[in-house]
């Protein structure tokens, strides 16, 4: 088939909920996705933050065949030994204590909600239900999560949503101590703000966040989902704040390309959560967690080291295109600021038509590439972007 049928064909029967490029892709490996006619597309978007080992890698594909084509699925009824030595990984890489699995970020943070309300309620009795999250933030797709992402755009349409969420403004920490009373149960937030713009949080008003938090105990929350698995250029963003949260929730790196979500807690909220309090059929899935083991294996400090060795020499070509006023985000978490008058939406497409794939994040072009990238894909992506930029 060609672009397209494929497209035609897609957009007869499957739902318009998607603002989609006319690009239909066959096939990938490493760095590369080729098209329905051919044409290859250097990818620094990673299917948004997900195939972290790029396209492919040889460890993951022949961890997940060999998986498969041994035993595929059984239900929580039953113990496999993927699930216990991927929770086991994520645990001493992580320093918490017990892990749920899911499919997707969304779930994991429905996870996290209802484990941080069990511990509380459980605690300290049934109204100490509030959550605070951060303006700008984006949490998922769910009813909860969508309730807790604070964007308004995101609050129409789909209601009654869930009750006791409430908004501060990242970075002001007098918000959060208004807003903060004795039913809050637990603040949740994003060390960079992924969907919402690219921007990390200042590490002084996290520390306050934190020592607020943990003398109250109200449960910290870090939705890790976009940030985790190596993409700030540690396993978690949580280890460059110095923070040890009560819950990190992880999902699109981690598996490689397969879904998973993660909700890993302290064992002091796991022992709230007890048999029948949360479930999912598909949840710690024996070919899931044999792909999510083998990009935990590939995650060694040396790619990690390499990772923040490329975000630097990337975000430092960067700065020197033209229109850039300003490189966001964390390692290989790029947001790009323009000037007035540049659309990073533009830019994106004549991206795309010149064989590079990028993101965009509200106002700010950005990048998410596959932590396995070289010197030679920075320099050819850069060459793109400046190639892209002359012309704006
Ligand atoms: C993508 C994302 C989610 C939602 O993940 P899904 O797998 O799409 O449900 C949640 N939180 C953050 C920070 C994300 O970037």
């Amino acid at each position: 088939m060609n672009t397209q049928s494929i497209k035609a064909r897609d957009d007869a029967h499957v739902l318009h909920t998607y603002g989609r490029s006319p690009v239909a892709l066959v096939s990938g490996k490493g760095m590369v996705a080729t098209d329905a006619e051919g044409k290859q597309y250097l990818d620094f978007t990673s299917g948004i933050g997900v195939n972290c080992l790029g396209y492919c890698h040889p460890a993951w594909v022949a961890a997940v065949t060999a998986q498969a084509g041994t035993l595929q699925h059984t239900s929580n009824l039953y113990y496999t030994e993927p699930c216990g030595a991927l929770a086991e990984e994520l645990c001493r890489r992580t320093g918490l204590d017990a892990v749920f699995f899911g499919n997707s970020g969304a779930e994991a943070n429905e996870g996290a909600i209802k484990a941080a309300r069990k511990y509380s309620v459980d605690t300290y009795g049934s109204d100490r239900n509030k959550m605070l999250t951060l303006v700008n933030s984006f949490h998922g797709r769910t009813l909860a999560t969508l309730t807790a992402t604070g964007q308004e755009v995101f609050h129409h349409d789909f209601g009654p949503f869930p009750e006791r969420f409430g908004y501060i403004p990242a970075g002001d920490f007098a918000a959060l101590q208004a807003a903060a009373d004795a039913e809050t149960c637990a603040v949740l937030l994003e060390l960079v703000q992924g969907e919402g713009g690219v921007v990390a949080l200042d590490k002084d008003y996290v520390a306050q966040v934190a020592a607020f938090c943990k003398e109250r105990d109200i449960l910290l929350l870090v939705d890790e989902v976009q940030t985790g698995v190596g993409r700030t250029g540690t396993f978690l963003a949580c280890e460059q704040y110095d923070l040890h949260p009560d819950i990190v929730t992880l999902a699109k790196g981690l598996g490689g390309g397969l879904p998973i979500g993660a909700v890993v807690m302290t064992k002091k909220v796991a022992d709230h959560m007890g048999p029948g309090s949360h479930g999912s059929t598909f949840g710690g899935n024996p070919v899931v967690c044999a792909g999510a083991l083998a990009v935990m294996e590939q995650l060694t400090p040396e790619l990690l080291a390499h990772a923040r060795k490329m975000a630097e020499t990337l975000r430092t070509g960067l700065q020197t295109l033209p229109h850039v006023t300003a490189v966001s985000g964390l390692g290989l978490m790029v947001g790009i600021a323009f000037e007035d008058g540049i659309s990073a939406a533009a830019v994106r497409t004549a991206c795309e038509q010149q064989g590079l794939l990028v993101l965009t994040a509200k106002t700010r072009l950005r990048l998410l590439p596959p932590l396995i990238l070289t010197q030679e894909d920075v320099d050819k992506a850069l060459a793109i972007l400046r190639t892209v930029l002359e012309k704006v």
